[in-house]
């Protein structure tokens, strides 16, 4: 099983895969980037070396990077959009450098403007950063729990920008609390099986390429994103154990990122407890 979590990469990206191993990590997510700024990352030759080194040695298998929080495709703001697309193409250059096979990304919000006028300038942005970075990284994105203005609550929006852009390194992450806080019912099989249907009709299973494995702290349909540890928030240890055992999920990598593995107060015993959960 790929299981991680999102990892610091305080004193150094190159620290990232030593602190995921020592958890017992086979796979991570790290930010690029200062999530809180638009500043670029200058990410030298032998950083990216070692970085690589290390993921061979310790077995990390699609190590994905996560975007920095200002990121809006959809703000009617030029200027804002603009230095979203260059953090975007920043980050998945810096991406390849470092061997990650993904980078997830928010959409942003229309900030009242409406869906389509969105959709539609997320789709202008999207090509414009595929064409302007090359190679490798997928850039994934991520589904909402549905608050305020933000595009992405659902597969049919996602669907229809994925559709729209026609990219093969274009695919989606999907976060489980964030589905079940709009309304997606992943707490049961059946409701399991009516969200893994969505996205195979409306942007193709194939294009899924991680799991936010995370619990929820609000209530279905909450629209409200608060993560919980897994098995300790309402959708359960039992709904999520089904996620990881899908046979159409289990080879993707499963990122955590949940208030106990990112201070600390949880870890490896943690982790271990839930990779054995995986038959
Ligand atoms: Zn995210
Ligand atoms: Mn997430
Ligand atoms: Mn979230």
């Amino acid at each position: 099983m790929k299981l991680g979590i999102h990892v610091s990469v305080a004193g150094g990206l190159e620290q990232a895969p030593d602190r995921a191993h020592e958890l017992g990590c086979n796979t991570f997510q790290i930010f690029i980037s200062n999530p809180r700024g638009w500043r670029p990352t200058i990410l030298s030759g032998q950083t990216a070396t070692l970085f690589k080194e290390k993921c061979l040695e310790y077995n990390i298998e699609d190590p994905i990077a996560h975007s920095i929080y200002l990121i809006n495709l959809a703000s009617p703001k030029d200027d804002f959009r603009e230095l979203s697309i260059q953090s975007l193409i920043s980050n998945l250059i810096n991406a390849d450098k470092l061997g990650l096979s993904g980078l997830v990304t928010h959409i942003g919000s229309h900030q009242g403007d409406g869906l389509e006028k969105g959709i539609e300038r997320v789709v202008g942005a999207l090509k414009q950063i595929l064409n302007d970075s090359t190679c490798c990284a997928q850039l994934l994105l991520e589904n909402t729990a549905g608050a305020g203005n933000l595009v992405g609550k659902n597969f049919e929006e996602i669907g229809e920008i994925i559709r729209q852009v026609d990219s093969d390194r274009l695919g989606i992450c999907l976060d489980t609390a964030h589905a079940f806080e709009y309304g997606y019912k992943i707490q049961t099989e059946e409701g399991l099986e009516t969200l893994l249907a969505e996205i195979d009709s409306n942007v193709g299973l194939s294009k899924l390429k991680a799991i936010h494995l995370n619990d929820s702290m609000t209530e279905y349909g909450s629209n409200r994103d608060r993560h919980e540890e897994f098995g300790e928030g309402h959708i359960g240890k039992a709904s999520l154990t089904r996620v990881i055992n899908h046979p159409k999920l289990k080879r993707l990598p499963f990122i955590m990122e949940t208030p106990k593995l990112k201070s600390g107060q949880a870890g490896k015993e943690f982790i271990d407890e839930i990779r054995n959960l995986q038959k």
